[in-house]
């Protein structure tokens, strides 16, 4: 590389570790679950999305093999060329059906189908408010549709009135927000969100990357939750690589919302399909979140006993109901060394820290599953709880 751009890298590398911001990669030698190795060591898992533990699912495993036997492992191309499979097909068939929309339509994944479909909808001239506090791939989207971008105080359906108020009507108006906040993990106040986006004829979308197999009896996610119908909430993103623990997302919404996306967004489009098996395993996901109810039962249970637990010992919890439960730490190399002092006991979470939250606002991002024990919920208190008096005490260093 050229001598003046390297030196150039060089130089944002070292401000990056200066600022307490630099992030590495662990890696992971086992199947995800409650507990898995990482770096070599025996850990139990709090850091991971994978919220109903059908990850490592023996059914989730099954189909996908079956599917690669029949199909192959690459889908081969985009979807409009020659990717699109029957399980595409029938996956998508049944995640309208689960999130209750005439149509679904698959992304490899929920950054792409974020960015895709904000960007075929809006251009320049039209308006689209975001939450402070959504999502990168949101905003990446609004940003690149060339749409006026207005961002409005996190969960204020009274700022964001003021804002859709002043906008005036020529042009698009879109909302756009997380279901359930990344790393605060609260939910979006959704209802009135349609109250309000139909007082001013502005169109909702919500990424439920978060919610999907969560949230709602059948863990149809914040539509269900909610109960919102494709009239209410138009434009519906969900994730498959979490709750559902596959990997890739959906758009769901009416049928010419469908259409549009086929023909104009580009992420979709330009991109080759995931490979049939991931389809395949996500159906099996699907199944299970039917068959497997106790599932999110348990996720609750654990929700509960950790947020009583966190309470009892005075820890800072934040105002969430859902399996995102972070501790706001503040300091950002204060949090990186509560992350470490947790590791060296046998416990991962990771520190979340600027720019993916705001300054002064570094957390520990812990994630609650279904497949976590009472025990290792229990054991996650315990070492918190030793970890926060070495605080207190001085012993735990950090710049
Ligand atoms: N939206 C939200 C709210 C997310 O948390 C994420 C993943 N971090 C995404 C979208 C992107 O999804 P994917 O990982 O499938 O690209």
């Amino acid at each position: 590389m050229v001598a003046s751009f390297e030196r150039a890298l060089a130089a944002g590398l070292q401000q990056r570790a200066e600022q307490q911001l630099y992030r590495r990669r662990l890696t992971v030698t086992s199947a995800p679950g409650a507990e898995v190795d990482v770096d070599g060591r025996r850990c139990i898992n709090f850091c991971s999305n994978d919220y109903l533990g059908h990850a490592s699912h023996p059914k989730l495993a099954e189909a996908a093999t079956l599917a690669a036997k029949r199909f192959g492992v690459g889908s081969g191309a985009s979807h409009l060329v020659c990717g699109h499979s029957s399980e595409h097909h029938a996956l998508e068939e049944e995640l309208a059906a689960l999130t209750g929309r005439p149509r679904a339509l698959l992304f490899s994944t929920g950054y792409m189908a974020n960015l895709g479909a904000i960007s075929a909808l809006l251009t320049k001239g039209d308006f689209v408010f975001e939450d402070k506090l959504n999502h990168a791939s949101l905003i990446d989207g609004g940003l690149l549709s060339g749409a006026r971008f207005q961002r409005f105080l996190h969960n204020d359906v009274a700022a964001l009135e003021r804002r859709l108020a002043r906008s005036d009507d020529e042009g698009r108006k879109l909302v756009a927000v997380d279901g359930v906040f990344s790393m605060d993990g609260d939910i979006a106040p959704l209802t009135e969100l349609t109250e309000l986006c139909a007082r001013h004829d502005a169109c909702l979308m919500v990424d439920d990357a978060h919610g999907l197999g969560v949230l709602g009896e059948r863990g149809g996610g914040c539509a269900e939750h909610f109960e919102l119908n494709t009239a209410q909430l138009p434009i519906l993103m969900g994730g498959l690589g979490k709750g559902l623990g596959s990997s890739g997302a959906f758009i769901a919404g009416s049928e010419a919302l469908i259409e549009t996306l086929v023909q104009f967004a580009r992420s979709y489009i330009y991109t080759t399909a995931m490979p049939p098996m991931v389809a395949a395993a996500s159906r099996a996901s699907i199944a299970l979140l039917a068959s497997e109810a106790w599932r999110r039962q348990h996720l609750n249970s654990m929700i509960e006993r950790f947020r009583h637990g966190a309470e009892q010992l005075g820890l800072p919890l934040m105002a969430s109901s859902t399996p995102i439960q972070p501790l706001l730490i503040g300091d950002a190399g204060r949090a990186m060394a509560y992350s470490g002092a947790l590791m060296e006991r046998g416990i991962w979470v990771g520190a979340i820290r600027p720019p993916t939250v705001a300054a002064g606002s570094a957390r520990l991002r812990i994630t609650l599953s279904a497949s976590h024990s009472t025990e290792q919920v229990d054991r996650l208190l315990s070492v918190l709880a030793d970890v926060s008096l070495l605080d207190r005490r001085g012993g735990l260093s950090y710049d």
